[in-house]
């Protein structure tokens, strides 16, 4: 499971510092799907940031199964990292190298040997219903279809969480479904816990257990989504 505790996060604004998280906390429980949704401007990319620690929060922790990531720095927080896949916001597979070149990345940092990445790289495209697109360029795949590559990559080195950044916003309604079913796949087979940044409340209603309301930095709502949503 993964706990945000306490997190704050300031900027240099234009009349002093502006707090895009202050003192955001937030409980995942093992196995289960969060959604981060809010305003624009509300501190939902920053916490997308800061959770994997690619941006440094001011104060608070980050626990991943206990661990605090933001205690820790060099080796050990490298190591810890890669407790947590991200999907980064956007478009964000390598042009340059195949499908499954850019899900072996990862597993090429972590040292994996060549046996070893084709077997984990078979079984990520397998689960993302991508195992005929292999040796495919990223030009093309369909959006979608690039998406479920992101993921796939993002549960290389098979991290503990999943942390994706507005992973559907420029996708139409099936195409969404078919990413969304991705995430929830992993999560099933896997086990992962999965945050998902999100504008969209089809999102919420279709994948999250919970979710978390952020507006002007601060977390507003935190709950199940049976409370706070009602489904379709
Ligand atoms: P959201 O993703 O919910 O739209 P963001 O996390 O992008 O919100 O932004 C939250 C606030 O922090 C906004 O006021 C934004 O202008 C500010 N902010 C975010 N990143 C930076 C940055 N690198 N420098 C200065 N201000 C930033
Ligand atoms: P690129 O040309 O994009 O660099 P590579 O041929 O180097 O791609 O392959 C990258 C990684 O993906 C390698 O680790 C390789 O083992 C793995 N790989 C390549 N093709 C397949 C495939 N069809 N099934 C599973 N893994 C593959």
């Amino acid at each position: 499971m993964i706990s945000v505790e306490h997190l704050t996060k300031a900027f240099p604004g234009p009349t002093g510092p502006l707090r895009a998280l202050d003192d955001v906390s937030l409980e995942v429980p093992a196995g289960t799907v969060c959604g981060v949704v809010g305003p624009s401007g509300a501190g939902k990319s920053t916490l997308a940031r800061c959770i994997p620690l690619l941006e440094r929060p001011d104060s608070g922790a980050v626990r991943v199964d206990g661990t605090d990531l933001v205690a820790l720095r060099g080796g050990a927080l490298r190591d810890a990292r890669r407790r947590i896949g991200v999907v980064p916001q956007g478009d964000s597979l390598l042009r340059q190298r195949s499908v499954a070149g850019n899900v072996a990345l990862p597993l090429e940092a972590a040292g994996a040997d060549r046996a070893e990445r084709r077997v984990r790289v078979g079984e990520l495209l397998e689960l993302v219903g991508l195992a005929d697109k292999a040796a495919a360029y990223p030009d093309q795949l369909s959006g979608g279809q690039r998406q479920r590559v992101a993921v796939a990559r993002a549960l290389a080195a098979r991290p503990r969480v999943l942390l994706a950044d507005e992973p559907t916003s420029a996708l139409d309604p099936t195409t969404t479904a078919s990413v969304l079913d991705v995430l929830e796949r992993a999560r099933v087979e896997l086990g992962v816990t999965v945050l998902v940044v999100t504008h969209d409340m089809f999102v919420v209603r279709r994948i999250c257990a919970t979710i978390a309301v952020l507006d002007h930095g601060r977390v507003v709502e935190h709950g199940s989504v049976l409370d706070l949503v009602t489904r379709p």
